[in-house]
């Protein structure tokens, strides 16, 4: 019963760490002030972009239609 705990903590854990830029595909950092939207071309993919991305206007590119924008 323990380990079942255990696990369920760790996979809960992973979920939360899994928040990536779409455009340079690097971890966000808590409280960077990165941006998250749903793609303006499908509007089904959550297009992640930290604080850097859009700074430079690096563009992205949708992981369900391959729509690229700025
Ligand atoms: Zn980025
Ligand atoms: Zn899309």
């Amino acid at each position: 019963m323990s380990n079942y705990v255990l696990r369920e903590e760790i996979k809960l854990h992973e979920t939360a760490t899994m928040v990536i830029c779409t455009s340079c595909r690097k971890p966000f950092t808590p409280g960077e002030h990165g941006v998250e939207f749903v793609c303006p071309n499908c509007g089904k993919a959550v297009i992640r972009r930290c604080k850097r991305c859009r700074q430079l206007a690096v563009e992205y590119e949708c992981p369900n239609c391959g729509f690229r924008g700025p």
